[in-house]
């Protein structure tokens, strides 16, 4: 359908709404999975606005808004907290706790900016409901959970997330980062990273730290397999390639004259390529094998800890909602940008079916904060604070953009 401002209309009230919305998530974030409170308030507020709504993938929720017939579009909006202590100074900063899978009690903070995408999902499904009449198809808002830990996108989908809801022809969604405020910035193609994450599991033999011909050293086994580990990405993969390979954490022993019978360490891998990632999963589990029949240990164990679809924008899809962002934001507000390294599972949604989507970035961050000499805090960091305004707002125009740009118009 054509976009008509008026549209956007955001009345005094409904900015007073939408900060008061974005407040109260700001100040009781919830790790992922375990979004109880944050789904049964996303979904009261979508059930008040006369939305069909459920729960799904445990701390899911799905709104569809109908509106005759037309074409159905989607929009993600996902909403897990992190284990940080906030330290922004906000005078609704949160002091919440929340428990880890391993029973750590930790505190809670939206420190990826998830509470900002919520508000304005549920902004936009306001609007759309208050503008029933300038478009025409069903819009399906999926609030999900576990973004953080890849575990949500798979959850949904695999709780019938489709069966349940109109399956959309294409999906949007978007994040905050510290980009400056009022601007979106999005990629043709390849949009961001793969990532894979394992826990690796050395074991050798123990001994008395003074007789080493008794043991299998799983530390300095651990060790040649991490640096020969570092010759993946600089000796394998193409140069004109990308991945990226980190070891996060190596533990082992608890004394110095104490030979341990074993080591763990957990890697990262980011890849862009299918054929890329291939390589270097592959290369991995070769080395560590390798490194451990080397050391005649048992052979290591490996255990995945999460993986990350790729996510792609549809080239063509993206294009035109570049065109139509520009007309809404302004040409200046609108960036191309290249693909970033790190991650999501919001592919995932749209892989299920196989229809397209496109995911962007929206600033966070007024010039002021890109004129000193460090740059603003980024995501998942203590002090990361978007500013309100004109953040939100731009957020929501954007949703609606994308949104309205495949709907349809009424009869
Ligand atoms: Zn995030
Ligand atoms: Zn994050």
């Amino acid at each position: 359908m054509t976009i008509t401002s008026d549209i956007f209309g955001l009345s005094a009230a409904h900015t007073t709404d939408m900060h008061d919305i974005y407040k109260h998530l700001h100040a009781h974030p919830e790790l992922s999975m375990q979004e109880t409170r944050t789904a049964e308030y996303i979904r009261e507020k979508l059930d008040g606005l006369g939305l069909e709504t459920f729960l799904c993938g445990g701390t899911g929720v799905v709104g569809i808004l109908r509106n005759g017939d037309g074409p159905v579009v989607g929009y993600r909006a996902d909403t897990d907290g992190l284990p940080i202590q906030e330290d922004t100074g906000l005078d609704f900063a949160s002091t919440a706790t929340g428990t880890m899978p391993d029973g750590a009690v930790v505190p809670v903070m939206h420190g990826c900016g998830h509470d900002t995408h919520i508000t304005v999902g549920l902004t936009a499904a306001r609007l759309m409901t208050e503008n029933r009449d300038a478009w025409a198809g069903t819009a399906v808002f999926i609030f999900q959970p576990g973004e953080e830990t890849a575990a949500g996108a798979k959850a949904m989908v695999e709780d019938g997330l489709w069966d349940r809801a109109p399956k959309p022809a294409v999906i949007y969604g978007q994040h905050v980062w510290p980009g400056l405020a009022g601007t979106v910035n999005l990629s043709k193609g390849t949009a961001m990273a793969m990532a894979d994450s394992w826990k690796v599991t050395v074991r050798g033999k123990q001994s008395h730290g003074s007789q080493p011909e008794q043991s299998i050293d799983p530390i300095v086994l651990g060790a040649h397999m991490v640096v020969r580990i570092q010759t993946i990405v600089s000796r394998q993969v193409h140069p004109m390639k990308s991945a990226v390979v980190t070891i996060g954490t190596f533990h082992g022993g608890l004394k110095e004259n104490i030979i341990p019978a074993s080591a763990e360490f957990t890697l990262n891998v980011r890849t862009f390529d299918h054929d890329v990632r291939d390589l270097v999963l592959g290369s991995l589990r070769r080395i560590i094998s390798a490194e451990a029949a080397a050391s005649g240990a048992p052979e290591p164990t490996i255990e995945e800890i999460s993986s990350f679809p790729q996510c792609y924008n549809d080239p063509a899809s993206a294009g035109d909602l570049m065109t139509a962002l520009a007309e809404v934001l302004g040409k200046d507000a609108v960036l191309e940008t290249p693909p970033v390294m790190g991650s999501e599972d919001f592919g995932l949604l749209a892989e299920a079916i196989g229809v397209p989507s496109v995911y962007w970035f929206f600033g966070g961050h007024p010039q002021e904060a890109f004129d000193g000499e460090h740059p603003p805090a980024g995501n998942h960091s203590p002090f990361f604070a978007p500013v309100i305004e004109p953040t939100l707002t731009t957020g929501v125009r954007a949703a609606m953009t994308a949104l309205l740009s495949k709907l349809g118009t009424p009869a």
